[in-house]
Formats: structure tokens, C-alpha cells, sequence
């Protein structure tokens, strides 16, 4: 097995898995450089055909270079949860995602193309449930926390997870925490992976880590996420507004780590998200033992 991390442009990393004679794409970065990624997975693969898409979840980073490797790989079929099926039916779903194209656009200095009302998921792939991929079984596994939709994969096969973005990311060495929209399920999610102790692990915008480095990344990366969940209750106990909060955290976390991977709008929409939910989870939670 070869595995390949390929960007059309910085931060819409897609992660190509090569198994003999087949082959799957996990993710699918940028719309607007969808044509780029496409060309240098063609590159890498020659005369391999690219079988799958395999979809973490419904971020336009993600799914946005869907349509153009398409139309390189006509063949190549899109597995993704349900709910990603549901979230790029909703015409508002579709402007953010165009919304936020085109900023990662003008960050990088190219034009804007929207190809996303054309994407249409093949396969719906629930999470607890196996189907037969290129790459031989492979089993969705709920692992929500950064989205509702957040999927992670099982091959069993190779003993291989691949992750979602809720069980983080690593940024120029750095453990990245990426849960926003619940941090009790990304804590319940981390636990999840964790369990299948798996060999080689595929982490979102980064690729292959194999052996004890696998295990070594969901700890380190569960102890990011939970310090930074620390940091926000912190901040909150001291009396800061959730907007200060977001200017700390972002001094912290983004400024000089993730800003050249991640356009700043993305991150203020999740980062925002991120510090309400963090705060109400821990009232729910207070409220619940009095
Ligand atoms: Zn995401």
C-alpha cells in the first residue's frame, strides 16, 4: 500500500490510497483547484484507476474537488455518510460552501469556479454499516464532534483508520485541536478510534502515520483537544465575553500555526461555534450534577 497526501492548493490536502492495481481518494480539497489536484492524481497514478471518493465529512475543503476529479474519473464513486447527502441538498449549505470557495480563492491568488450544485454522493455509507470498496471492506464509524456528519473508516483489511477531522490534525508539527460543534462527542469520538488500536491511521490534510506514531497521535492530539477546551472554560471562569475569548484563541492556536492552511474566514466561523458550544456543554453538564 502507498499513500499519498496531494494539494491543488495549501489546506485542501486530499489523501490518495494506491492498493496494487486500485486506488481511493480520501477527500477532496478546494473546488476552485479541483482541475490541479485532479492532474497530479493522474500523475500518481498512471494507469491505475481511481475507484472512490471516500467523503470525512460535508466542509467545502473536503468535498468541493469532488466534480473536477470526476470528470478525470468518471468512474470514481462518492461514499459519504448520509447526512452529507442531506447538507449539500440545502441551497444554503451550498452558498457557504461557495461563500467560503471563493475566499480560499482569493487567498491564494486564483480564480473562484463553483462546481458544487453538480456534486451527487453515490453511495450513502452510514455509520455501523460495511460495504465492499476497491480497497477491500471498509466500515463507516460515527465519530462527530468537529461536524454532525464526521465520519471515520475502518480497513480492516489494513488495519487502517482513516480519520475525521473531529480527532484533529497536525499543523507544521503541531497537534491542531478541530472539534466545533460538540466537545463531549469529540471526546466520546477520540475513545471510539482509539479502541480499534489500529496500525496505520490517515489523518485529514496530513496522510499516512503507521505503527506506535498511530496511537501516539490519538493521545497527543485528545490532550490538544481537551487543553484547548480547558483554555475557553478558562477564559469564560476569568469573565471574558466569547468574542474576547475568540481573539485570544486565536492568537493562540491560528495566528503563526494554522493561518497559511486555513483561510481566516473558515476559521472565525468554526472557532465562534467551537467557544458557544464548549461554554453551554459545560453549563449543561454543571446543571446536570446539582
Ligand atoms: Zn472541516
Amino acid at each position: 500500500m502507498k499513500v499519498y497526501t496531494l494539494s491543488g492548493s495549501l489546506g485542501g490536502e486530499a489523501i490518495l490510497i494506491v492498493k496494487g492495481q486500485a486506488a481511493a481518494l480520501v477527500d477532496s480539497g478546494f473546488d476552485f483547484c479541483g482541475d490541479q489536484l485532479a492532474a497530479k492524481i493522474k500523475d500518481t497514478l498512471g494507469d491505475i484507476p481511481l475507484g472512490e471518493i471516500i467523503l470525512t465529512h460535508s466542509h467545502y475543503d473536503h468535498l468541493g474537488g469532488c466534480v473536477a476529479i470526476q470528470q478525470i474519473y468518471p468512474d470514481a464513486k462518492i461514499i459519504a455518510n448520509p447526512l452529507v447527502r442531506q447538507i449539500i441538498a440545502k441551497e444554503s449549505a451550498r452558498a457557504t460552501m461557495r461563500k467560503l470557495n471563493h475566499e480560499a480563492a482569493a487567498a491564494a491568488g486564483k480564480p473562484a469556479i463553483d462546481r458544487i450544485d453538480q456534486l451527487k454522493i453515490d453511495y450513502d455509507l452510514a455509520p455501523g454499516e460495511t460495504r465492499q470498496s476497491v480497497l477491500g471492506p471498509i466500515t463507516a464509524i460515527s465519530t462527530p464532534g468537529h461536524t454532525r456528519c464526521s465520519t471515520s473508516y475502518y480497513l480492516p483489511e489494513d488495519e487502517m483508520l482513516i480519520l475525521s477531522e473531529t480527532t484533529g490534525v497536525i499543523v507544521d508539527q503541531h497537534y491542531a485541536p478541530c472539534f466545533v460543534v460538540s466537545y463531549a462527542a469529540t471526546v466520546e469520538s477520540f475513545d471510539r478510534c482509539a479502541k480499534f488500536h489500529a496500525k496505520r491511521i490517515i489523518v485529514p490534510h496530513y496522510g499516512l502515520i503507521e505503527g506506535h506514531r498511530a496511537e501516539e497521535f490519538l493521545e497527543k492530539s485528545r490532550a490538544a483537544s481537551i487543553g484547548a477546551a480547558e483554555f475557553v472554560l478558562e477564559h469564560h471562569a476569568a469573565g471574558q465575553s466569547e468574542e474576547e475569548i475568540l481573539k485570544e484563541y486565536a492568537d493562540k492556536y491560528y495566528y503563526g500555526l494554522c493561518d497559511k492552511a486555513q483561510p481566516e474566514l473558515a476559521f472565525f466561523i468554526n472557532t465562534s461555534t467551537m467557544i458557544n458550544r464548549v461554554i453551554k456543554e459545560a453549563e449543561q453538564t454543571a446543571a446536570g450534577k446539582n
